[in-house]
């Protein structure tokens, strides 16, 4: 089924709320990304086994191909009885499903398989909804978005899942507009009887301390009173011919941002003042001017100058805050740790064996890293986390990374509390 777009997508609202200029830009086409399709391939997945009665369970669809066209369509396919030629259209993108995309869409359609168990107080079922666009028309006409999943109960709770099955970008769900835009659009369907929405975002492919699924609750009033007058507001503002346009952190997935005046402005300020005022620059839309080739020639000239900059800022707050001193905002977390083999090849082998693993799968010239060698071991028939854990567990020795600056909100333990602690100790 093709996907429907909105003017003003719940999905960008971070970007179109900040910037209502952006929505009158004309932006240059953007090639499609592969990131962006497996995406597509694995809510086609996650929809396929929880809407088909007759699937059957997720592991058969193991080797299936699942085919993603330009506005998203989508197809699943048994190339063994139809082959790949037999009407695909050239720009269509192909996946595979294998084991990891089923381990990881297993995340979300269990989930949503047992929402009716963990939530709403063993309180009955109203309405379920699965891949569902919903229009917030009675907030403004062009608001709206798809909701992979949402479960209503008689309670009074309503929840809703996103699925993100990128691991780049981690996730928060609190405060997430686009959540929160989606919650809207949930509590407007039973103004009555909805009184809280309970939104998750499911991203099983990515670190985080929360864990793969995390939540943030919102009283149903508040999105239908004070949530929907600021996003009223907002929307409407996007409707004046000279919408202002800003430039911040939400410019990153804007399709503009390569020609944007307002951007460009901002990244030649920054570079040429060094560590100057970096955070917003405003002007009027001026669409018609907008140049691309030009806008993107200009762009280009000034990469050197930004990508030194980002490196210098980087490094300086790095080496500031090593030497004991404070930057406003940031702290110093410990990077990412690496873990190797604490015995030698000779004596793994033979333990690797009791996971029917033999000699070629786990060596090539030099030995497999742990998580490579876990997760061959999970998808040998019967192996648990646990087992792999009483296998493993005392064979890897965990090396803490070195130091990395991240924002003071950011969930990771201070690294100079932990350093002093052990100092201490
Ligand atoms: S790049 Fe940033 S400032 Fe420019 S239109 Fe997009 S969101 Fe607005």
């Amino acid at each position: 089924m093709p996907t429907l777009h909105a003017k003003l997508p719940a999905s960008a609202t971070d970007r179109w709320s900040a910037c209502p200029g952006s929505v009158h830009m004309d932006a240059p086409v953007r090639e499609r990304s592969v990131y962006a399709d497996e995406g597509t391939a694995a809510h086609a997945l996650a929809e396929s086994v929880m809407s088909d009665d007759d699937a059957g369970p997720i592991a058969g669809y193991l080797s299936l191909a699942i085919f993603v066209g330009p506005k998203g369509e989508t197809r699943i396919v048994n190339e063994a009885v139809q082959p790949h030629s037999a009407g695909q259209a050239g720009d269509e993108a192909k996946f595979v499903i294998d084991h990891e995309m089923i381990e990881h869409v297993s995340v979300f359609v269990d989930f949503c398989e047992t929402a009716s168990i963990t939530h709403g107080d063993g309180s009955k079922v109203t309405g379920t909804l699965l891949e569902k666009y919903v229009k917030l028309a009675g907030v403004h006409k062009s608001l709206g978005g798809t909701l992979d999943f949402a479960e209503m109960y008689a309670n009074g709770d309503a929840i809703l899942a996103d699925l993100k099955y990128g691991r780049g970008v981690v996730v928060d769900v609190e405060d997430n507009l686009q959540q929160k835009v989606y919650a809207l659009g949930l509590a407007l369907q039973r103004p009555k009887s909805i009184k809280r929405v309970i939104s998750y975002i499911v991203q099983p492919r990515a670190y985080h301390v929360d864990g793969p699924i995390r939540r943030a609750v919102y009283d149903a009033d508040y999105l239908r009173g004070e949530f929907a007058d600021w996003l009223r507001q907002r929307a409407l503002d996007t409707e004046q011919p000279d919408a202002l346009v800003f430039a911040g952190s939400h410019c990153r997935w804007c399709d503009a941002a390569s020609i944007c005046p307002v951007k460009f402005e901002q990244v030649q300020k920054a570079a040429a003042e060094e560590f100057g005022a970096v955070t917003t620059a405003m002007v009027p839309t001026e669409k018609a001017e907008v140049d691309f080739p030009a806008a993107l020639s200009q762009a280009y000239e000034i990469l050197p100058q930004v990508e030194a900059w980002c490196k210098n800022v980087r490094a300086t707050a790095l080496t500031f805050l090593s030497d004991g001193r404070d930057i406003p905002g940031y702290k110093l977390a410990a990077g990412r740790g690496t873990r190797t083999w604490n015995i030698t090849p000779e004596e793994l082998t033979p333990i690797l064996r009791q996971g029917k693993l033999l000699k070629a799968d786990c060596f090539t010239e030099k030995i497999k890293t742990p998580a490579q060698i876990e997760k061959l071991l999970a998808q040998q028939k019967g192996m648990s986390p646990k087992l792999i854990k009483m296998l493993l567990g005392d064979l890897i020795e965990s090396t803490p990374g070195g130091p990395k600056v991240v924002p003071a909100d950011d969930p990771a333990e201070d690294f100079r509390s932990d350093a002093a602690a052990d100092f201490a100790t």
